[in-house]
């Protein structure tokens, strides 16, 4: 997919001030600091589209850019942020399960997990939820330029393994680097192939 257009359209800490759900939307989501906001620049080659370094765990905002006049590709609040007060969390839980489960124009989660780590219980239960609603998601891989292929592979694997404790079978998974742009034109692909159908 060629990106001829990426625009940033609102910001919202409420899931009633949304769009209207008139074009399919893509979210991105994982752990604060897993490089979400790295990766959506990369993929719309806007620099500082979404913003990066960020205090995370701050405001919850969930943020629309608008692609190619087509599609919506939309900035969820990281989770798992290590001092984020538990009302932060209980809060930040509501309003995202909330945009999840009743968004009719989201056809797809990318959520993010960084390719360095073993499995991290946070990702896993964050999977299990969006499979117990049958939310359909993809796994994407960050920060693959901070370790050789090999390694990242290994982390994948062990990754697939666990999810396959809970799962007949496991979603799509993409290897990326926001510094190399590595899986970016994969990323695309599936979004276009998802929009074509
Ligand atoms: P967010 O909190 O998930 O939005 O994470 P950011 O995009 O702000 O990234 C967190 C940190 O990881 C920043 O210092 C980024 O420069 C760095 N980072 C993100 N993605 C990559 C990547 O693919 N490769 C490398 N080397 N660093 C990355």
């Amino acid at each position: 997919m060629i990106i001829k257009s990426a625009e940033f359209t609102v910001s919202n800490t409420q899931i009633s001030k949304l769009p209207p759900c008139v074009l399919p939307e893509y979210a991105f989501i994982g752990r604060s600091n897993v490089g979400k906001s790295s990766l959506i620049n990369m993929l719309t080659e806007v620099k500082g589209l979404a913003k990066t370094s960020q205090k995370p765990g701050k405001t919850q905002l969930i943020n629309h850019f608008l692609i190619n006049n087509e599609w919506y590709l939309v900035d969820l609040p990281g989770y798992g942020y290590a001092q984020s007060s538990k009302t932060n969390r209980v809060q930040w839980a509501k309003f995202i399960k909330n945009y999840l489960e009743k968004r009719e124009s989201l056809q797809c989660v990318f959520v993010l997990i960084d390719s360095r780590l073993p499995p991290q219980k946070i990702d896993v239960e964050f999977c299990c939820n969006l499979g117990e609603k049958g939310i359909p998601f993809i796994l994407v891989f960050t920060k693959s330029d901070k370790q050789g292929v090999v390694k990242s592979q290994q982390n994948m694997a062990t990754f697939k393994k666990e999810l396959l404790k809970y799962f007949e079978d496991v979603p799509e998974m993409i290897l990326t680097s926001a510094e190399t742009k590595f899986g970016r034109e994969k990323v695309l692909g599936l979004i276009a192939e998802i929009n074509t159908h």
